[in-house]
Parts: structure tokens; sequence; C-alpha cells
């Protein structure tokens, strides 16, 4: 049952038809990690602390630079030289004191231990870093929510191989070669900032839904790339690979 405080902060999501008191009740039970807390993660991070997810862990070990803030729009001018984990949690907590947030300084990687979390944001901005949570969320059978931005375009996919075995993996629709990537940072490639901020409200707009919406059917198994320029979304059904080596074995 939703107390007084939480009806009222909640009180205009949970007159939504299927989402309810029940959802609000489901997103309060929820645990969320969050990995990167830069153009995706600020939105991310703030959005999911709005909405009530209860408790949110958001992990980065880079510091904020005066160029991050075209599009980091939790971080201020302020800031600038203080860890970008522990700066977003305290501005979320401005919004929503009520739920737990915490931060990690480190750096993520194989070692880190995602088995608490019950949904993974992908905010990174490099491939290593989206391999590794592809396998760890694969292994430990979590929904992994995963956006990239760059210059005008972004895009956005649901992961589920690991709660059902027919959904694709991340490596099934981007295998790994040992060609050379092509620049996919913002640093090189550039970004406009909204952009990060739609694709970072359709991450969180993705995690309520999987995790509060009754009669909702998953979007896991689809890329959607979204155009900024010509304001094209696309929705790609993405095939399973039987043979990927991470997901079918
Ligand atoms: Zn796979």
């Amino acid at each position: 049952m939703l107390n007084d405080d939480d009806l009222n902060r909640y009180a205009r999501q949970v007159i939504i038809p299927n989402f309810e008191e029940e959802g609000q009740e489901k997103l309060l039970k929820t645990k969320c990690l969050i990995v990167g807390a830069g153009g995706l993660g600020c939105p991310v991070a703030l959005y999911a602390t709005a909405a009530g997810f209860g408790y949110i862990e958001i992990f980065d070990d880079d510091v904020i630079e005066i160029s991050n803030l075209n599009r980091q729009v939790a971080h201020k001018t302020s800031h600038v030289g203080i860890n970008k984990a522990e700066n977003l949690v305290e501005e979320c907590k401005k919004i929503n004191p009520s739920i737990s947030i915490v931060s990690n300084k480190e750096r993520f990687d194989e070692s880190s231990n995602i088995t608490n979390f019950d949904l993974i944001f992908d905010c990174s901005d490099n491939p290593k870093t989206k391999y590794i949570l592809n396998f760890l969320s694969h292994k430990y059978k979590k929904i992994l929510i995963s956006g990239s931005a760059v210059q005008m375009e972004g895009q956005l996919a649901i992961w589920k191989s690991g709660v059902n075995v027919d959904y694709p993996c991340y490596e099934c629709a981007f295998p790994k070669t040992n060609e050379k990537a092509p620049i996919t940072n913002c640093r090189e490639a550039g970004i406009i900032g909204p952009i990060t901020g739609i694709i970072g409200s359709m991450q969180v707009n993705e995690a309520i839904k999987e995790i509060a919406l009754k009669n909702y059917r998953s979007k896991a198994g689809y890329l959607f790339l979204y155009d900024g320029l010509t304001q094209n979304l696309e929705k790609i059904k993405l095939i399973k690979n039987y043979k990927c080596k991470l997901c079918s074995n």
C-alpha cells in the first residue's frame, strides 16, 4: 500500500490506466543500476528518480568538465571538477528524497557486481562497457536498457536474452570484430544536447513499462533508431543469432 506522501508525489502517474497504485508499488521495489552519469545518465537518473524507482545506484569514475555542460543537464558550471556520479546523486536527492540513491566512483568493469539489481541502464559511451554490460546482464538474467547518441542520431534497445532465450543479445546485433570501430563518441564526433535528452527519456519510459505496466508487450528484440535531423524513428526487428557465443550456448 502506498502511504499518503507517495500518493501525493506520484498522483499524476498512479491515475494512468494499467499503471495505477500497483505499478507505483512495483517501481518503488525496483533496484536500478545506471552505468554512466553523462549525457544519457543525467536524464535517465533524473527521470528514474522522479518516477520513484526505489533504489538507484549510479556508476561513473569521471569528473565534470565545462565541455560536458551542453548536454549533461544535471551538472552545473559550479560543479566542474566534481565526480559525475556523486554530483548526479546530489541533484537527484533534491528531486526525490524519499528513495535511496547512491553513487559509485569506480570504473564499471567485468568484476562489478550486478546481482542485486532488477534493471540496468546502459548510459555508457564506449563499446567495451556495452559488451561487458551485455555479458553480465545475460549471465545474471537482468533487463538491460541501452542507449547511445552521437551528433544528431540516437539508438535505443531493450535486451532480455537472459530472461528469455528467444530474445537476441547485444552481441547478436553487434558482433565483436577486429576491424577498427567507427568514431562514435561525443568527444570526437560531437553531439547535439537534446538528442541525449530524448534517448535518455526513452530509456526510462521503457523501464517504467517493463516494470510497472499491466498487459504490456515488451519491445525487447527491436532496435530503435532516432534521427534528430529528419525526425524519423525507425523500429528494426533484430534476429536472434543461435550461434552467438554469448547467448546461445
Ligand atoms: Zn547473442
